[in-house]
């Protein structure tokens, strides 16, 4: 008898609306849909769960925290009954329109230990120009929520080398993110992938890349996150407890710069 999986990867293929860089397999929805993916999710997770003992769960998409408080419920309580929770680390990708307080404790009351925020820029015509659905405050609102909730391990997704940022507004932007003062950060250099609205509007002539920029930008991240407390362990992947993010960064089998 093959070993018990102990990584699950759980996808959720929703999005409020599509961001104009993100090549994930997401669509944009609500309602009828998510409720025929919710219970089919359970249904295979019935099939599959002999073969499962995860140490670690990433909830990914998407924008997992797009499923209401009903539909999170459902997931959670059959996750319960199948023996699935009690992993190590449990990781659910948020968006910062989508967070809440019912929906933060629900999370923690059924093990989920790990949010990993997608929050991209912190300068709101940056947020317009790639097509985010949230505000900069609504960063710092749900950044709180969790941390109501009792959430002490939060990761924060950052884009760097955007078109028309420059490197004041990543400063600042690092700074600010610095200050929130998360448990890790993951930060990743734009990337035009085939099929979507911005690697379209390069191909169209709208704008140029700099890369000599994207370079100087990289290495004010490394030198920002470095002097704020955090360990870069892997390229785009920084964290202030090296050891255990080392340790558990092998059972993690998650897209990055998400939701
Ligand atoms: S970046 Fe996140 S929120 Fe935006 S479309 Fe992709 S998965 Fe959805």
């Amino acid at each position: 008898m093959p070993d018990p999986v102990t990584s699950l990867y759980i996808h959720v293929p929703f999005c409020a609306q599509k961001c104009v860089y993100c090549a994930f397999y997401s669509e944009a929805s609500s309602g009828e849909l998510i409720n025929r993916y919710t219970a089919a999710l359970v249904r295979e997770l019935e099939i599959v769960a002999a073969d499962l003992k995860p140490k670690t769960i990433f909830c990914g998409g998407g924008t997992p925290s797009l499923l209401n408080l009903r539909q999170w419920e459902s997931i959670l309580r059959a996750m319960e009954k199948l023996n699935l929770l009690g992993a190590e680390e449990f990781t659910v990708e948020c968006n910062p329109t989508t967070v809440s307080a019912d929906k933060a404790k629900l999370f923690r009351d059924f093990g989920i230990n790990r949010i990993s925020m997608g929050v991209q820029s912190l300068d709101e015509k940056l947020l317009d120009r790639l097509g985010r659905i949230h505000s900069r405050e609504m960063v710092f609102k749900s950044f709180d929520i969790l941390r109501r909730a009792g959430f002490d391990n939060v990761n924060l997704d950052l884009m760097f080398a955007i078109p028309t940022q420059t490197m004041e507004i990543w400063r600042t932007t690092l700074n600010e993110a610095m200050a929130m003062q998360s448990e890790h950060l993951s930060s990743y250099e734009v990337i035009y992938e085939d099929d979507t609205p911005l690697f379209e509007q390069l191909k169209a002539g709208e704008f140029s890349v700099d890369e000599e920029l994207a370079c100087e930008m990289f290495e004010e991240l490394i030198a920002r996150a470095t002097t704020g407390g955090f360990h870069q362990y892997e390229i785009a992947n920084f964290a202030r407890n090296q050891s255990l993010n080392s340790q558990l960064s092998t059972f993690r089998a998650a897209p990055a710069n998400t939701t």
